[in-house]
């Protein structure tokens, strides 16, 4: 009989997973080599790398719910969500993944029949008009393709057409994490400004916050939402709403009780911040991941998130000189430095990441989103990331190409140095 750890003990009694003792088999007696044997690395946009120091605060027996720590704990997470969005605005807690603050977020400002503007450029963008339709609004949407920004240019003329002023909100994705493109948030506010329109301005920072620039307040975002796994660097499970003054004037009927954001930004009404249990652990877990952030500093995590971008860019440079391998996004402004995605020619982006986990244990990001599929991958660089995972990463993909045999320009993995050294 064999093991789980590959080693043939005849007679042995089987350990159960996760409890350690000395083996009496002969330990080199594997089953198959793997260079996959280390730590493992995600690198894909979400769920990102969780910090040890997040699950160390995660790894404890359960707080009393009624009283105590956990209230202080949960009231001082409120100014510091405020801090890392730029914003004075009010923050509502869920207990959901994004597509929760999604639902939230519009069935807060919605009343069936209000109509949305939606501005896509990628899959997300689509994903929150969808749920906006699904709340009985009108949706009509821009789609500005899969490898380009919003063009304000055309939304100002859409504004324009709107002389009734029927659109109640406009939806963008700051960050569209299936195609890696980053929207010019401010230039909206500057075309809703300029076209006197007074719909709300809705963002979804799920993919950027805490990774790429985002000022809420200076940008004049009415209304935002993210979740707790990607550059917040907790496990997946929370997200959160930010919204003003105006984005609660605006309420409408589609708001239940569970999805209100009234009694959740109350902080004096704790059992009604999560309209029942407390995510106990996901609330030491995010408390230790904004005093990360905030020990950094928010700039120094933007910097740093922008300089390992470049790395990425600067290999894909190269790669791209010969071959199918390509940058989503040709413009580096238009970029985002939280996620990048590649095309990679039909059938190959499959292969490269099964090759990249089977082999080493790097998973990257599926084409999510894009036709034909495979024919994409991304990768995530959001959070807890740093250069020895980052060329870590891209050595892995460089040798994948290589052991593949796809084609690819050299001189990728000294490009990508060469930006580290420079930084
Ligand atoms: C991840 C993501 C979502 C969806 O979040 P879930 O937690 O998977 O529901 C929505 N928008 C963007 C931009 C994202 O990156």
């Amino acid at each position: 009989m064999s093991d789980r750890w590959g080693c043939r003990q005849k007679g042995a009694r089987l350990t159960p997973p996760g409890v350690a003792v000395m083996s009496t088999g002969n330990l080199s007696e594997s089953h198959t080599m793997s260079l996959a044997n280390g730590r493992a690395y995600l690198a894909i946009p979400g769920p990102s790398v969780m910090p040890d120091a997040v699950l160390r605060a995660m790894h404890r027996a359960s707080p009393n719910i009624y009283e105590g720590e956990l209230h202080d704990l949960t009231a001082s997470l409120i100014p510091d969500l405020q801090a890392v969005a730029l914003t004075s605005a009010q923050v509502a807690i869920y207990i959901g993944n994004g597509h929760a603050a999604w639902e939230a977020s519009l069935a807060n400002i919605l009343s069936p029949g209000d109509n949305v503007l939606v501005l896509a450029t990628g899959r997300f963008c689509i994903g929150w008009g969808e749920v906006a339709a699904g709340l009985g609004a009108v949706v009509e949407t821009l789609d500005f393709g899969e490898s380009a920004p919003i063009d304000l240019g055309r939304v100002a003329e859409h504004l324009a057409a709107d002389k009734a002023h029927r659109i109640k909100a406009v939806l963008a994705v700051h960050v569209d994490t299936s195609t890696s493109v980053k929207n010019d948030i401010a230039g909206l506010r500057r075309v809703l400004d300029e076209a006197g329109h007074p719909a709300l301005l809705c963002v979804d920072c799920i993919a950027s916050l805490g990774c790429d620039r985002f000022e809420m307040d200076a940008w004049g975002v009415d209304l935002m939402v993210a979740g707790c796994q990607k550059g917040l660097m907790t496990p997946a499970g929370m997200s959160f709403v930010w919204f003003n003054a105006k984005a609660d004037a605006a309420r409408g009927t589609c708001v239940t009780s569970y999805w209100d954001w009234r009694p959740r930004a109350a902080p004096e009404q704790f059992y009604q911040y999560f309209y029942g249990t407390a995510p106990t652990h996901h609330l030491y877990g995010l408390r230790a991941a904004l005093d990360i952030i905030k020990a950094e500093g928010l700039d120094n995590v933007f910097a740093r998130h922008a300089t390992l971008a470049q790395t990425i860019w600067a290999a894909f440079d190269c790669w791209s000189t010969e071959g199918p391998l390509h940058l989503n996004i040709a413009d580096p402004a238009q970029r985002s430095h939280a996620v990048t995605s590649a095309g990679i020619g039909s059938s190959k982006g499959d292969a490269l990441r099964r090759w990249c986990e089977d082999k080493c244990g790097l998973t990257l990001g599926i084409g999510l989103g894009r036709t034909p599929v495979d024919a994409y991958f991304r990768i995530g660089h959001m959070g807890h990331v740093n250069p020895p995972m980052i060329l870590g990463a891209l050595a892995t993909i460089d040798a994948g190409l290589k052991a593949l045999q796809i084609p690819h320009g050299s001189g990728a993995l000294e490009a990508a140095t060469r930006v580290i050294a420079a930084a």
